[in-house]
C-alpha cells in the first residue's frame, strides 16, 4: 500500500524538524503550507484530520470551489499562484493570505475589494531573486518601492516575501539563492517594515530553504503525491 496523506505529513514534519535542528532554529519557526492544487476536497479533509490547517492553492476558481466545499473546517487558505485583474475580487473574498503579489495594481484591487467583515488580507511580495525568466515576481531592484506602497494599503497587511527559485545543480547553489532572498527581507526590515514571513522552499529544496531562514515551506508532491 502506498503511504497515506497522514504518513506523508508526518514524514515532512520530521524533515522540517531535522532541518531546523541542523540550522540551530526552533522547530516551530517554520510553518508547513500543504499545497493542495489539483487535489479534491477529500484529500484536504484527510490532511486536516492529520492536523494540517494551512493550505496553498494556485488556480483561483478551483480554489474557491474547494474553499466553499470545506467551509465547515477551520482552514487557512493561501493563494500562491499568479492573479489576473479579473480574479482579484474572488481572491479578496475567499483567501486569508496571498503570496504572489508582484504588481501594485493587483495589490490595490485586493485592498479595495477586501470585505469589511474579514481581517486584512495577509500578503507577501513575490520576488524573482535569480532572474529566472519563466515566471513572475518583482525584480530585487523594484522590490523596495513596491514593498513600501503595498505596506501602505489599508486592507492588506504585508508580512514578507515569497520566492520560487529555478532548480539549481547543487545544494550550495540553492542555498546561495535562498540567502539572497533572506538578505532582501532583512534590508526591507531595516527600512522599517515589520516583516516576519519568508515563504521559500518546496518538496525538493526544503532543507536548504530552512537553512537560509525560510519561515514557511510550500509542499505539494511530498504530501499529496504526483499531480
Ligand atoms: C505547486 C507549487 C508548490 C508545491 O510544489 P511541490 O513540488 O509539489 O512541492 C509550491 N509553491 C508553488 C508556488 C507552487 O506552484
Amino acid at each position: 500500500m502506498s503511504p497515506s496523506i497522514a504518513d506523508n505529513i508526518a514524514r515532512v514534519r520530521v524533515q522540517i524538524q531535522t532541518a531546523c535542528q541542523a540550522a540551530g532554529r526552533d522547530a516551530d519557526s517554520v510553518q508547513l503550507l500543504a499545497v493542495s492544487k489539483t487535489w479534491g476536497p477529500e484529500a484536504v479533509r484527510q490532511a486536516h484530520a492529520a492536523g494540517q490547517t494551512a493550505f496553498g492553492e494556485n488556480y483561483i476558481q478551483e480554489a474557491v470551489d474547494k474553499i466553499t466545499a470545506l467551509c465547515d473546517l477551520p482552514l487557512v487558505w493561501h493563494c500562491i499562484g499568479p492573479i489576473q485583474s479579473n480574479k482579484t475580487r474572488l481572491v479578496a473574498e475567499h483567501f486569508d493570505w496571498v503570496h504572489s503579489i508582484d504588481r501594485l495594481k493587483i495589490a490595490q484591487r485586493l485592498s479595495e475589494q477586501r470585505p469589511e467583515h474579514l481581517k486584512p488580507l495577509q500578503v507577501c511580495i513575490q520576488v524573482n531573486v535569480d532572474g529566472g525568466d519563466t515566471k513572475s515576481g518583482v525584480s530585487p531592484q523594484e522590490l523596495p518601492a513596491l514593498a513600501q506602497a503595498v505596506a501602505a494599503l489599508p486592507r492588506l497587511r504585508l508580512r514578507g516575501l515569497m520566492t520560487i527559485p529555478e532548480p539549481a545543480e547543487t545544494p550550495e547553489q540553492m542555498r546561495a539563492v535562498h540567502a539572497q532572498a533572506q538578505a532582501l527581507l532583512e534590508s526591507l526590515r531595516q527600512q522599517g517594515l515589520p516583516l516576519d514571513t519568508l515563504s521559500m522552499g518546496m518538496s525538493a529544496d526544503m532543507t536548504e530553504a530552512i537553512a537560509e531562514g525560510s519561515t514557511m515551506v510550500r509542499v505539494g508532491t511530498a504530501i499529496f503525491g504526483r499531480r
